[in-house]
């Protein structure tokens, strides 16, 4: 019998450089839509009167009108519609997790295939960097006031362009020698080519916001000295830099690498460019413990740096794992191992304190937790030591104190977060706001955004009424 033909047409795939190839280089994997595709995708989209997507985004970007305008080749109203809500879709459209927002919630989702929103916000960012006429948004006139921003992560970046565009007198501090936070340090050029931050910050500095890289805000100068020097508001995005370890034996060998530290080194101080003198281990088999996707990025950046063999190790299974489908796909593809149900109990080293071996207990998993998955636990008699030269911990990371802890007006909760208003970012420090991973703990680029832009909506109210 024929099968019946779904009316619903398949979304157009994402072209993509092969794995086999892409294993060996760090160019992006995704390779975007062309404008032929990209409107033919964008047709797909049948326009809901009450369109489920843009509830899905969490900062409501217009999705229905941006594609329409794609469809109808008016690229350049399109990339508009987006930017009044979101300062940085060719970000967005490339790392946020789409299948669990705007996309899980597309109405074609439910017979065939979501609507292509992410590949579709890319384009519209990228064409218009290509092709775009460079034009700027429009500013309000000089207000005289002084704004601080501490921390140029996409929660930093989205206050400074928000409020330059009111107005203010914009100052962008990091600690850093380059600005972006966790996308130029964390995320990797294959998932996020740098020269897409660069070109946005380039446009913040356009706009005449004022950037000091190289400057640690309560180690070089603290948030009351800040103020004394005339700022009249602070706005603190300093990331959930901090990075968690297991705590078992070896950890401090040569070898054995925090996923922050890895990453760092890797991308924001090019470590794969043999152009650069970055020093860094570069393993044969190497050891990736963790399930999201900052273990997945370690994964994959240790391939490209010439390991022969790279093994995921993770205590749950595959259903628990928290790294996007797509993340996974692609690690895999390129050939990452998983072991899953795997714990890692202890590293062993050499004479020399060099990391050899890593020795692991199987699990299996058991009643459901505090978090709602279920535990593992593990199995006695199931331990087994493989070969290790290289171990990449990626198993979550905490609140950056260096701003926090030299300042104690600004009230924290138990695990060092700031804690602020969830409505407008207000923190216990009068004349200082907080957002992103800071206040909420390791989340995503579109969260940090979205706090970003209610901080800026408050800190304009206040510049303009007061507190
Ligand atoms: P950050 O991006 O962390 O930026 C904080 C900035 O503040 C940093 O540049 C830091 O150097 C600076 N800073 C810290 N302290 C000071 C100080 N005292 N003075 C001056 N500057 C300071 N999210 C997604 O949505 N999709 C993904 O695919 C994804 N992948 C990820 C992969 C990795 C490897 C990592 C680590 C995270 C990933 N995330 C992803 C999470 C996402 O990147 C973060 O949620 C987001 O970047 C948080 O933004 P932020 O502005 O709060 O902080």
């Amino acid at each position: 019998m024929q099968e019946k033909k779904s009316k619903i047409q398949d979304r157009h795939p994402m072209p993509e450089q092969p794995a086999n190839v892409r294993r060996h280089n760090f160019l992006e994997v995704p390779l975007g839509y062309g404008e032929e595709t990209a409107m033919a995708e964008a047709t797909r989209c049948i326009q809901c009167k009450n369109p489920q997507c843009v509830q899905g985004c969490p900062v409501a970007v217009p999705i229905p009108q941006f594609i329409k305008a794609i469809a109808e080749g008016r690229f350049s109203e399109g990339i508009r519609t987006i930017w009044e809500k979101n300062a940085l879709p060719a970000v967005c459209g490339r790392v946020c997790p789409q299948e669990s927002q705007c996309e899980g919630q597309c109405i074609l989702g439910k017979k065939g295939s979501p609507v292509a929103i992410g590949n579709l916000e890319r384009f519209l960012a990228d064409w218009e960097r290509k092709k775009g006429d460079g034009s700027l948004p429009e500013k309000m006139a000089a207000t005289g006031k002084r704004v601080a921003v501490v921390g140029s992560g996409p929660a930093g970046l989205t206050v400074a362009g928000d409020l330059v565009l009111k107005g203010h007198d914009v100052t962008l501090f990091e600690a850093f020698h380059k600005p972006g936070g966790v996308l130029v340090y964390g995320i990797p050029e294959f998932r996020l080519p740098k020269a897409i931050v660069e070109s946005e910050v380039k446009t913040l500095e356009k706009l005449g916001v004022n950037l000091v890289c190289n400057t640690v805000v309560g180690r070089a100068v603290d948030v009351k000295e800040l103020f004394e020097e005339g700022f009249d508001a602070v706005f603190v995005g300093v990331g959930a830099g901090l990075p968690s370890f297991m705590n078992i034996p070896g950890e401090n060998l040569i070898g054995v690498y925090s996923a922050n530290e890895y990453l760092t080194r890797a991308n924001l101080m090019k470590a794969y460019d043999p152009a650069y003198d970055t020093p860094m281990v570069v393993g044969r088999n190497v050891a990736v413990v963790g399930g999201g996707n900052v273990a997945m990025d370690a994964a994959r950046t240790a391939l490209r740096m010439g390991a022969e063999s790279v093994k995921i190790i993770y205590r749950r299974s595959r259903e628990e794992m928290p790294a996007r489908l797509e993340e996974s796909h692609h690690a895999e593809e390129e050939g990452v191992e998983f072991m899953l149900l795997t714990n890692p109990l202890r590293f062993d080293g050499d004479e020399r304190g060099r990391l050899t071996s890593v020795t692991c207990k199987r699990m299996e998993l058991g009643e459901p937790d505090a978090s709602g998955r279920r535990r593992p636990v593990p199995l006695d008699g199931s331990d087994f030591t493989m070969d290790c030269d290289l171990a990449i911990i990626a198993v979550g990371s905490g609140a950056n104190p260096l701003l926090t802890s030299s300042e104690p007006e600004i009230a924290l909760n138990r695990w060092g977060n700031i804690e602020a208003d969830p409505e407008n970012g207000k923190t216990s420090m009068r004349g200082v706001w907080a957002g992103g991973d800071i206040v909420t703990g390791a989340a995503t680029v579109i969260l940090a955004m979205g706090a970003g832009r209610k901080a800026a909506t408050s800190m304009h109210d206040f510049l303009a009424r007061g507190w």
